[in-house]
């Protein structure tokens, strides 16, 4: 089957059955015409069809090493620098798309269980052939050209105790039953974006404790949307019918759910890493899937850099701003921003190396950093953009105003230095899109945590730098003689 199309993931989309909750409703129709789904899918459907266009298809696809067939880029193993820039430049085409505004496009996962299959022998084969499971997930994922989504974390019940320590065992998914049919699972994670997917990986996120009561948590596995038991609790949409009134959130509301498992029995052919505390704490590190995720989202973060930095430049540029210098020292701050985050891309290609598992690796040092860096400065993308927008940001009254008897006023009154009044609204309401309305607040939150809490990743990554060559050097001077 190989790459799909944009019309081709909608029908997949409506043709899945799954029990997607959003209020009291179950939504058992389209999900693609569902309000709260139809911008996000629109959006997914043109990148699937980036790929198949015939400009772009070299760009966005290779042959599959086994169907011949063009598959998706992101599925690639590279094996040579030219091939991790090719996974670039595909990674950037998508995330240009969306102005760096979806931070769930496919390439995020599939880069993910591109690494993880290459790495197969982590998973070893004790009892069951763990290795051979995700080496055929990630040939099926990438032959049908599967939608992912996954979900890392425990409910956030008690952050004081371990999932086995919580009010009830079973808040935390589990295992419950080990049979010939497969494994058991009841209890629940959170969080999932993106509950339109074909397929969910459940994976462990490294700070499973390793007590003996926490085994059955340890755990790592695959399953269709539609898996019998499997619910998705939805978040209120941000998404909106009005382009012109959120021209971001009306397109790229990916959602966000609360992932239910109500007794699913996962097949043992799905099942990756059982009751296996070492094993799930290492696991994206071990595979160096960390560095492959890592090296999408900075290519995604890049993007976003990018985006904002038109925008905030517009919005200077449009009430004539631009020529203050403290207005011109915080765009700077972005625009460092994007040269930082590309310099560790460069850098990470530059030192790429082999890894153990055969792929020419993103060096970890730059692309660790950036995963460190971004929750630190992302937050600056929307404070500079209210900063400069300040009350023009509320000056946007909804799209309807344009064909009332106020007309004439708001062509007088909103006209700006370099645009008349409707383009002038159009650009403010992407600046508030982009900083303020509630889709800007989750989109915060998202760059804040999505890869994972930013408190102990820098704790993990103080640990984890090397830093005796600059403590050397301080005591080499301490102890100079001359
Ligand atoms: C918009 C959005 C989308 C997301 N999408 C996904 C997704 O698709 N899949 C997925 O798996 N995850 C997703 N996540 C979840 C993300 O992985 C988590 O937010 C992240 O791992 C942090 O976990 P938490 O939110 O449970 O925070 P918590 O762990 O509950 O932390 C809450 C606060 O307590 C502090 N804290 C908690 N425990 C400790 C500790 N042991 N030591 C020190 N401080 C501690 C934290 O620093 C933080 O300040 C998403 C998150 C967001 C916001």
């Amino acid at each position: 089957m190989g790459a799909i199309n944009g019309r081709e993931f909608l029908q997949r989309l409506d043709s899945t059955p799954r029990e997607l909750w959003y209020g009291d409703e179950k939504i058992t129709g389209s999900v693609s015409s569902h309000p709260a789904f139809k911008g996000v899918a629109r959006s997914l459907a043109a990148l699937y069809d980036m790929q198949l266009k015939p400009e772009l298809r070299d760009l966005m696809t290779y042959r599959s090493p086994t169907s011949g067939d063009p598959v998706g880029l992101s599925f690639m193993q590279p094996h040579t620098k030219e091939d991790l820039a090719k996974r670039t430049a595909m990674m950037k085409a998508w995330a240009d798309y969306s102005g760096g505004i979806m931070g769930r496009t496919p390439d995020y996962l599939n880069s993910s269980v591109m690494a993880m299959a290459a790495a197969k022998e982590f998973f070893g084969r004790d009892g069951r052939d763990y290795a051979a499971n995700i080496e055929r997930y990630y040939e099926h994922v990438r032959e049908k050209d599967l939608l992912l989504t996954h979900t890392l974390i425990n409910p956030q019940s008690n952050r004081g105790a371990g999932p086995s320590k919580q009010a009830d065992p079973f808040i935390a998914a589990r295992v419950v039953e080990k049979n010939s049919g497969g494994v058991t699972i009841r209890g629940a994670r959170m969080l999932a974006t993106l509950p339109m997917a074909d397929e969910i990986m459940v994976f462990p996120s490294t700070v499973i404790r390793s007590g003996q009561d926490d085994m059955p948590y340890s755990i790592a596995f695959a399953l269709p949307v539609s898996a019998k038991g499997l619910k998705f609790i939805c978040r209120e949409s941000f998404a909106s019918a009005s382009t012109y009134d959120h021209p971001l959130a009306s397109r790229f509301d990916e959602q966000d759910a609360v992932v239910v498992f109500d007794d699913v029995i996962v097949p043992w052919e799905r099942v990756f890493i059982l009751e296996d505390p070492e094993r799930a704490n290492r696991v994206n590190e071990g595979t160096d899937a960390i560095a492959f995720m890592a090296h999408q989202a900075t290519v995604r973060e890049v993007s976003k850099v990018e985006f904002v930095a038109g925008a905030v430049t517009l919005v200077a540029e449009t009430i004539g701003a631009d020529q203050f210098p403290q207005v011109q020292e915080k765009i700077s701050e972005i625009l460092l921003t994007a040269e930082t985050m590309r310099a560790f891309i460069r850098a990470s290609e530059a030192n790429a190396r082999v890894n153990r598992w055969g792929l020419m690796t993103p060096d970890y040092v730059p692309i660790n950093s950036a995963r460190n860096l971004w929750p630190k400065v992302a937050p600056a993308l929307s404070t500079v953009l209210k900063q400069i927008g300040a009350s023009g940001l509320m000056a946007i009254p909804p799209e309807e105003i344009l064909s009332t008897k106020v007309r004439p006023d708001v062509d007088r009154y909103y006209q700006a230095k370099t645009t008349d009044a409707e383009e002038r609204i159009r650009l403010f309401k992407l600046a508030w899109d982009l900083a303020g309305s509630s889709f800007a607040g989750r989109q915060d939150l998202y760059e804040r945590f999505f890869f994972g809490d930013p408190v102990r990743m820098a704790s993990a990554y103080y640990s984890w730098y090397d830093k005796e060559p600059y403590k050397e050097r301080v005591k080499e001077l301490l102890h100079r003689k001359e």
